[in-house]
């Protein structure tokens, strides 16, 4: 994640609204791709505030109306009107119902985690779209309650009161209940997961979503050959035994998680993660100065497994110098590196990357 700097000096990060030294508001350009303070216009619009840039911008509605947002959309010259949403939040098609207390903190923390999460899309250059622009298969986002009756309690809880969490045919339902601290940590331990977290579920769920650009119909052989056979057993059928077995004993020894190991498409998703992670903390480990520039190097799989991993140590360390989670848990294993880099294979394309093993995967 870039650091960004003020026209007055002062550093500035990817989710501040304002400048808390000289004040300006600040808001991200998608001119030049940047956080830089907003010059208010007598017709409510603004002027980007790099110099170099100078675009003609207005907020996204969900900044100027909500406070969830700090993206803005560029107004067209002449004729037309501005989107009223950002590249961020031109997704979404349910949100919380703000009417209820609580809902607008754990909307404000949706989006943020969802606006890191597009900065990684974009990093690898994956492609995205809407169903309004022709995108297919169209992404967009659910953010849903439980809708539990508080009043006749005694009344069965079906599944259509029940949100779940998850990915279908390019929607992703997220559960606000996530967004809550308390209930997403007890839902941690519960589930004995070594992390839960927001921008965690994010890309696990737009794993499911990339899985169908970049292996539905065209690599499905070679999914196979590196994952196991989504249809056997079902993911019916994995779920059930996962849920009334667990996970099988020995998943360390293959999987990146204990869920990865239900089915392959959950194991694709998992593993989806765990890259959006790695490239996402080696970006900011650069941006910050943790590893040279040249260790941060998208072509070079191996290297950057290898700097995660030494990353890693050092991180866990910290961490558990200051008594928080390990902030890297995952264990490296032969089979996790081989599908890291399967989905390297995949994505490497869309940021005209050439394969870095033309030969394998090939089936
Ligand atoms: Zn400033
Ligand atoms: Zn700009
Ligand atoms: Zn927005
Ligand atoms: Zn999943």
């Amino acid at each position: 994640m870039k650091i960004y700097t003020c026209t007055c000096g002062q550093t500035l990060f990817f989710d501040n609204s304002l400048c808390l030294r000289c004040g300006a508001e600040v808001g991200h350009c998608p001119v030049c791709h940047s956080l830089n303070p907003l010059h208010a216009l007598s017709d409510g619009t603004y002027r980007c505030g790099n110099p170099a840039c100078n675009a003609h911008l207005q907020k996204c509605t969900n900044f100027s109306e909500h406070q969830v947002c700090n993206r803005c959309v560029v107004v067209p010259e002449g004729e037309g009107t501005p989107d009223a949403f950002c590249d961020c939040c031109q997704y979404n098609q349910t949100i919380p119902d703000l009417s209820v207390q609580g809902n607008w903190e754990k909307w404000y923390r949706l989006e943020a985690a969802k606006r890191r999460l597009f900065y990684d899309l974009n990093l690898l250059n994956l492609p995205h779209g809407t169903a309004a622009s022709g995108f297919y298969p169209p992404l967009s986002f659910d953010f849903k309650a439980d809708v539990i009756p508080s009043v006749d309690i005694w009344r069965s809880m079906g599944n259509e009161e029940r949100v779940y969490t998850g990915h279908a045919h390019g929607k992703i339902t997220i559960n606000i209940r996530e967004a809550d601290e308390v209930e997403r940590e007890r839902l941690r331990v519960d589930m004995g997961e070594a992390h839960r977290t927001l921008i965690g579920h994010f890309r696990h769920e737009i794993g499911h979503y990339y899985w169908e650009i970049l292996i539905r119909g065209s690599h499905e052989d070679a999914f196979r050959a590196v994952f196991g056979n989504p249809e056997k057993p079902t993911y019916a059928e994995a779920q059930n035994t996962y849920y009334s077995l667990g996970a099988r004993e020995d998943w360390r020894r293959s999987f990146v998680s204990a869920y990865a190991s239900m089915h392959p498409w959950e194991d694709w998703a998992e593993t989806f993660a765990l890259y959006l992670d790695m490239v996402s903390a080696l970006e900011t480990a650069m941006q910050i100065g943790f590893i040279a520039p040249d260790e941060y190097d998208l072509s070079n799989m191996d290297r950057m497994i290898t700097q995660y991993q030494r990353l890693g140590v050092g991180l866990n360390e910290m961490s558990r110098t200051m008594g928080l989670l390990d902030m890297v848990p995952e264990v490296m294993v032969t089979p996790v590196i081989r599908k890291l880099h399967f989905i390297d294979e995949r994505c490497r394309p869309h940021r005209g990357v050439a394969p870095a093993f033309p030969h394998q995967f090939i089936s």
